[in-house]
């Protein structure tokens, strides 16, 4: 079984087996045009949806999902409670809990925790700054209110995925720290990459945690202007191959092998 693990703008992601869509994660599909989004995939052969956290982009393309398959959706407890009460498709949307292992025949998911990216509020500053320069305002708020309509609420998990004989580690946020919580030497770890002014350092001390065979880098685009911005990817890129892992940062669309 060939297991490919497509990025689809934001930390969103899809993994596919033998060319068939079984899984997603965060499903969100990026404001400014992506050159091929999440709702062009094959939605009818997914059997899960993961959301790593509550964030409006990382639920908010359940919904579609939802409608046009019949899988089901694991959240943690704030992201479950804001999926069923912004989309109301309740008998498909199961709360999970870090360390529990959700078996789905053909696959396993474990969540673990993950905590969220801290943003900086030199950070903060920069991207009003941004707004105000580039007259986006109006657009920099409805975004923030949308944010904190959709609370995180401290449990950002990661997931680590066992399909097909390989081990794949997602995280959709960049936490601060080195996480002890990921298990070393997954087949591929999916990275999101965003929400610090230095984003090399943190995402450097956890691929040196975790040592997997290869990382793919997500949530680097520039999925929700003004708020989000493009982040370079280059100096990841060549660190990570520095330590003899395969590295990309991927087009929309684009997948590897894991
Ligand atoms: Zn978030």
């Amino acid at each position: 079984m060939r297991i490919k693990v497509k990025w689809m703008g934001c930390a969103s992601i899809i993994i596919e087996a033998d060319g068939v869509n079984l899984l997603a994660v965060d499903p969100f599909s990026p404001i400014v045009n992506p050159p091929r989004n999440i709702e062009l995939e094959e939605h009818q052969s997914l059997q899960a949806i993961f959301a790593t956290h509550g964030h409006f982009d990382h639920i908010s393309g359940i919904h579609g999902l939802l409608a046009s398959s019949q899988a089901v959706c694991y959240a943690t407890k704030a992201a479950a409670k804001s999926i069923k009460r912004q989309f109301a498709n309740t008998d498909r949307v199961r709360e999970i809990r870090p360390g529990e292992i959700i078996d789905l025949g053909f696959a396993t998911a474990l969540p673990y925790r993950s905590p969220h990216a801290k943003f900086p509020l030199s950070l903060g500053v920069q991207t009003l700054a941004r707004a105000v320069r580039e007259k986006r305002l109006k657009e920099a708020f409805a975004i923030t209110r949308k944010h904190l309509s959709f609370p995180e609420r401290g449990e950002a998990v990661a997931y680590e995925f066992a399909i097909g004989g390989k081990r794949i580690d997602v995280l959709g946020s960049l936490p601060k720290k080195a996480n002890n919580a990921i298990r070393p030497g997954a087949d591929l770890l999916v990275l999101a990459y965003q929400g610090y002014s230095d984003n090399l350092s943190p995402a450097m001390a956890l691929v040196k945690q975790a040592m997997p065979k290869k990382v793919m880098l997500s949530h680097f685009d520039d999925a929700f202007p003004p708020i989000s911005r493009c982040v370079g990817t280059k100096a990841a890129i060549e660190a990570i191959s520095a330590l003899g892992i395969g590295a990309i940062a991927p087009k929309h669309g684009e997948g590897v092998y894991a």
